[in-house]
């Protein structure tokens, strides 16, 4: 009730609220029948899981880990900012051309351009879907596993793609279990959520 009348007040004033970007939003799951390790998220809240992804991790918090990444880039706006930057990026590039060799500018451009998002934004994605998960009833402690298994498999080739836009499995784990402030609050909401919805059987967290 008072986040409401709150936000009634703020619109008035004609303020945004900071998850305004979210508003709207047409959140869908595309399950893609291919052998390809990878998930990603498109703008607007689509999503897509490729079955290759799901043949290596089957438990429901596994899947919630996978998800809550993906939902994380655009709850932070991960796409709107790489459009930004790609917009100076091509400006630079298009100064660059100019005036320096055009292949080593091609090179350039190709490095930056393909990777969909930096290595920044995939470990911030991996603390805000930490928070996600916990959220919405899944434990938490799941998460530096699965990122982890997910560097044990990267003999798979099907992995390498994966692999190529997004950190280590070995290195996103270790930042999760030392992110010990963002860890707890997962924690913590997980807590909060099964003393009050009893979600979880006594004991197991
Ligand atoms: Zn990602």
């Amino acid at each position: 009730m008072w986040v409401d009348q709150s936000r009634k007040k703020g619109k008035e004033k004609g303020g945004k609220s900071a998850n305004g970007h979210l508003e709207g939003l047409n959140w869908e799951v595309l399950v893609v029948n291919d052998h390809v390790v990878n998930a990603f998220c498109l703008p607007g809240g689509k999503i897509v899981v490729f079955t290759g992804l799901l043949e290596h991790f089957r438990t429901d918090e596994e899947i919630a880990t996978i998800i809550g990444h993906e939902v994380a880039h655009a709850v932070a706006r991960h796409a709107a900012e790489q459009i930004t930057k790609n917009l100076w990026f091509t400006i630079g590039q298009l100064i660059l051309y100019q005036f320096v060799m055009p292949d080593l500018v091609n090179t350039m451009s190709n490095l930056l351009l393909k990777l969909p998002f930096s290595r920044r934004m995939e470990i911030e994605a991996d603390y805000i879907g930490l928070l996600l998960m916990a959220s919405a009833g899944y434990d938490p402690r799941v998460a530096p596993k699965v990122f982890e298994k997910l560097g044990q498999v990267s003999g798979d080739s099907a992995l390498r793609d994966y692999l190529s836009t997004h950190p280590s499995g070995k290195r996103r784990s270790k930042l999760l279990s030392e992110a010990s402030v963002i860890y707890r609050e997962a924690m913590e909401i997980t807590f909060s959520m099964s003393r009050f919805q009893g979600h979880y059987a006594e004991g197991q967290i």
